[in-house]
Order: structure tokens, then sequence, then C-alpha cells
């Protein structure tokens, strides 16, 4: 049994939010976990909340790193008029201006033609 206190570092409605934080933190040599969920070994107190745990000693690294994580987000980018979204064909992550909302173009990466979502 390790000696680590563990903080909460943040609470997100989602496993998926929660994962992908724990992958950014781990990029980062910060190990973090989420609790709650589908998690093993603990009850999530309040259903629907994912808590992000890492070391006290880790806390104040992660919150500068989760600092970083939370301005660029994909519907902040989205709000400026260019939507992402992934190729059918190659499974690329590739981005439009806002005006090619429901709109075919071709594919940057593979050519193909692709119906740009609506939004
Ligand atoms: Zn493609």
């Amino acid at each position: 049994m390790t000696e680590n206190h563990l903080d909460v570092l943040i609470s997100v409605p989602s496993e998926v939010e929660a994962a992908a934080i724990v992958g950014m933190l781990s990029e980062e040599g910060i190990e973090a976990k989420a609790t709650g969920g589908l998690t093993a070994g603990f009850k999530a107190e309040a259903p629907g909340e994912v808590n992000v745990l890492v070391a006290a000693a880790d806390a104040e690294r992660a919150k500068l790193v989760l600092g970083q994580f939370e301005k660029p987000t994909i519907e902040a980018r989205e709000a400026n008029g260019i939507i992402f979204f992934d190729c059918d064909a190659c499974g690329e992550q590739v981005s439009f201006p806002g005006s090619a909302r429901g709109t075919i173009e071709a594919c940057p990466e593979c050519s193909e033609w692709l119906d740009v979502p609506e939004g």
C-alpha cells in the first residue's frame, strides 16, 4: 500500500472526458485515474460525475496542464466557424470552414468526397 494521497483534480460529466484528461496528464508524466462510472472499486458518490484524481504532489502541475487543455476545445473552434469531423474513407480528422457545412468537399487527406455535416 502506497502513501500517496490523491486529490480530486476535476469532476467531469462523462467517462470519455475523464479518460481524455487522464490520457493527457499521463503524456505529461502525471499519473492520474478516473473514479466513478464503471471504474472498479469505487461507488460513484454523485452518479453521472467522474472524478479525476491525481497525487497531491502532482496537483499543481496537473492544474496547469488542465488549463492548457480546456482552452482550445473542438466546440470552441467550431464556434469560430471551423467544423471538425472524421473522414469516413480514411478516418483522419479533417476541418473545413463553417461555410462548407452541408456541402460535399474533397477530403484533404485522401481526396474522397465527403459530406460535410450540418453541424
Ligand atoms: Zn479522407
